[in-house]
Order: structure tokens, then sequence, then C-alpha cells
């Protein structure tokens, strides 16, 4: 039997491929690369020795993915396919909305078919929209600013009510808090076409000579040092977090929803300040006005996490910036030969 991850070729997807694969486990992913590259495969390959099956698919597609069901033995998938630019979704919210919600959509739908119920599901932090005070807990109300928070409250609210109709489903909604880093190989990574709107892979352009300086959104917020605090979490820990969630999707049917964060916030200033000292570089920034929709502070309250799946993460933010640092020099162009 396999683990069907969708969106397998991306960033967290990889790195859960890899964590996956080292503990045995057969994998298929199906990937569109929309927004990845098929050298990732060779990557994984080089890693961990295990080529896991892939079918570059558009999962929206029903008989495609059906097609998939068909050849391959799967007893859980792990959904991590979508789009995932905030910027971008105000631009094209019906790309976001058709991309993201129908993929879904169609995915159990098939699940449904084959009689496959367990699913762990990428959701985010964004779901607490901006109301919510941290530390979040996973009781909190959820909302959205924009149309990619939308998908992912909607997509929330639509595998609850799969279960709602169907209690022999075991689901896992969970919401990543900042992703950053890399497999300490450096062979995977992350891998951001264009200008990256996410904090550290900006840093890691500029420490690279790709951009000039970064442009840090506001000094004026109530944190520490004005800038934004978030809680960065590293992707290897969150690839973990996730093999904990099959594990109980597997222990117990239910809709289980868990914060994967760290627990504790770092300011935009702190992370760069770490970056520096850690890989000996010299980031150029200067204060621009905030961002709109951002928050002062957002950072999780990882207890039930910790209580339930027995996960917390495990790596520093030094390790997060000299992870990162090892990949982005080791590929300055990403996936990409030149
Ligand atoms: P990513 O873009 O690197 O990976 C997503 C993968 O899905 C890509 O390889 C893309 O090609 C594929 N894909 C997209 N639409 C598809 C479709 N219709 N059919 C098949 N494949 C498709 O993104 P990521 O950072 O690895 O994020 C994975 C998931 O986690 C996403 O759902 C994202 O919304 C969620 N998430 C990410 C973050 C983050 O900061 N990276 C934070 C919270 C939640
Ligand atoms: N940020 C910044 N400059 C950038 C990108 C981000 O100062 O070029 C800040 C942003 O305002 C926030 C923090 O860095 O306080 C994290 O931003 P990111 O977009 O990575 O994550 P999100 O805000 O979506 O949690």
């Amino acid at each position: 039997m396999s683990i069907l991850v969708t969106g397998g070729a991306g960033y967290i997807g990889s790195h859960t491929v890899v964590e996956l694969l080292n503990m045995g486990k057969d994998v298929v992913i199906v990937d569109n690369l929309s927004n990845s590259s098929i050298l990732v495969l060779d990557r994984i390959k080089e890693i961990t020795g295990k080529r896991p099956e892939f079918y570059q698919i558009d999962i929206s597609n029903k008989e495609l993915l059906r097609n998939v069901f068909e050849k391959e033995k799967i007893e859980a998938v792990i959904h991590f396919a979508g789009f995932k630019a905030v910027d971008e979704s105000v631009k094209y919210p019906v790309m976001y909305y058709e991309n993201n919600i129908m993929s879904t959509l169609s995915l159990i739908e098939i699940m449904t078919e084959y009689d496959v119920k367990k699913i762990v599901f990428s959701s985010s932090a964004t779901v607490y929209g901006i109301n919510n005070p941290s530390p979040l807990v996973e009781e909190m109300p959820t909302s959205a600013t924009n149309p990619y928070g939308y998908t992912k409250v909607m997509l929330e609210q639509i595998l609850k009510d799969v279960y709602v109709a169907d209690s022999d489903w075991s689901i896992a909604l969970l919401r990543y808090f900042n992703p950053i880093g890399a497999h300490e190989s450096g062979m995977i990574g992350e891998n951001p076409l264009g200008i990256p709107n996410n904090l550290m892979p900006f840093i890691a352009q500029v420490a690279i000579g790709k951009r000039q300086e970064l442009s840090v959104f506001g000094n004026d917020y109530d944190t520490v040092d004005g800038t934004g605090v978030r809680d960065y979490i590293h992707v290897v820990d969150l690839a973990f977090g996730h093999i904990k969630a099959l594990e109980k999707i597997s222990e117990s049917k239910k809709v289980h929803i868990y914060n994967l964060g760290s627990g504790v916030g770092t300011s935009v200033l702190e992370l760069i300040k770490t970056f520096e000292v850690e890989n000996k570089i010299q980031i150029p920034y200067k204060i621009v006005p905030r961002r709109a929709g951002d928050v002062a502070i957002c950072f999780a309250n990882a207890d039930k996490a910790l209580n339930e799946l027995n996960w917390k993460t495990t790596k520093t933010i030094a390790d997060m910036c000299r992870d990162t640092w090892n990949w982005q020099s080791k590929n300055p162009n990403g996936y990409r030969q030149s």
C-alpha cells in the first residue's frame, strides 16, 4: 500500500516524501509541475536511494486521477497540491478558487470511489485571520482576508462536512505557520519563481546577489523591535508533523486539527541578524512602509500537537538560516540550470 502525495514535487511535499521514503513507506506523487521541477525526483532519489512513483497530472482531472487510483494501491493521501501566493490570489481570484477548490473536490470524489478515506490536508495559520491574538489555538474562529486564505477556510469546512456525512473518513487539518529552511543535504529546497513574496526566500536571494536589498515592511509595530513577528518552522520538522498526523488518522477516525508551529515568535530583524551571523553574510536592508494586510504578531500555541501527536519542532532559527543558505548557495537558480 502506498501514500499518495499530491503536490509532492513542491517545497513541503518533497521534504515530506523524503521522510516517508526514509521510513520505508511506498510513495506515489501526483503533481502537474505548475510550480515545481521534474528534477526534484532525481534529488529525492539521491537523498533516499529510492525513486517514488510519479504521475504528472492535474488532480482536477478526475479521469487521470482515477487512473492513478486504479493502478496504485493507495492507503492514505497527503494533499499539498494548490496555489499558495497571497498577492497572486488577489489578482487572479478565480484561478485560485478553481485550482484549490476544484482539485480538492475532485480528489475527495475519487478517494470516495476507491474507499480511501484518510487524508492529511495542508491548511495554514492564515485561517486565523487578523482578529485572533497570538498565541493562536485551534479552537479560535477562522476567517480570511484574501482569496488564498478563503480557499483554506473553505477547504477546511468542506473536509469537516465530508466527515459529518460519512464518519468513516479520518482527516487531519494541519495549520502550518511559516515554513522555511531546506533539507540539510542542500539537494532540495524552496524554489520560488519570480520575485519572492516571503521573507526568507527574499533574504536568500539578497545573500546570493540576485536582489540588491531587502525591504523590511514596517518597523513601527508593537513588537520587540517594531518589525513583524512570525513563527518560523523548519520544513523538515514540518515533514515529520505529517508523518505523525498520518499515524493519528490511522488510529482514530475524526477531524483532527493541529497547529504546526514552534510556539515562538521571531521578528524580521532577528531573522536577518541570525542569517548574517550564521552564514557570515551581510544582508543590506531598508525600512519601508507596512505591507497591506500584515498582522504585527502571529505565532502558534503548539501544545495540541505535542500532547496528541507527540510532535514538536526540534530545529532552531540558526538551523533554518544555515540550511536555507546551504540550499541557495548550492543551487543559485533553484532547480533551473541557469
Ligand atoms: P509548492 O508550490 O512548492 O507545492 C505545491 C505543488 O502543488 C507544486 O509542486 C505544484 O506544481 C502542485 N500543484 C498545484 N496545483 C496542482 C494541481 N491542480 N494538480 C497537481 N499539482 C498541483 O507549495 P508548498 O510551499 O510546498 O505548499 C504546499 C501546500 O502547503 C500548499 O497547499 C500551500 O497552500 C500550503 N501552505 C504552504 C505554506 C508555505 O509558506 N509554503 C504555508 C501554509 C500552507
Ligand atoms: N517581510 C518583509 N519583507 C519582505 C517579506 C516579508 O519585511 O520582503 C515581513 C512581513 O511583513 C512579515 C514577515 O516578514 O512581518 C514574514 O512575511 P512572510 O510573507 O514571509 O510571511 P507571512 O506574512 O505570510 O506570515
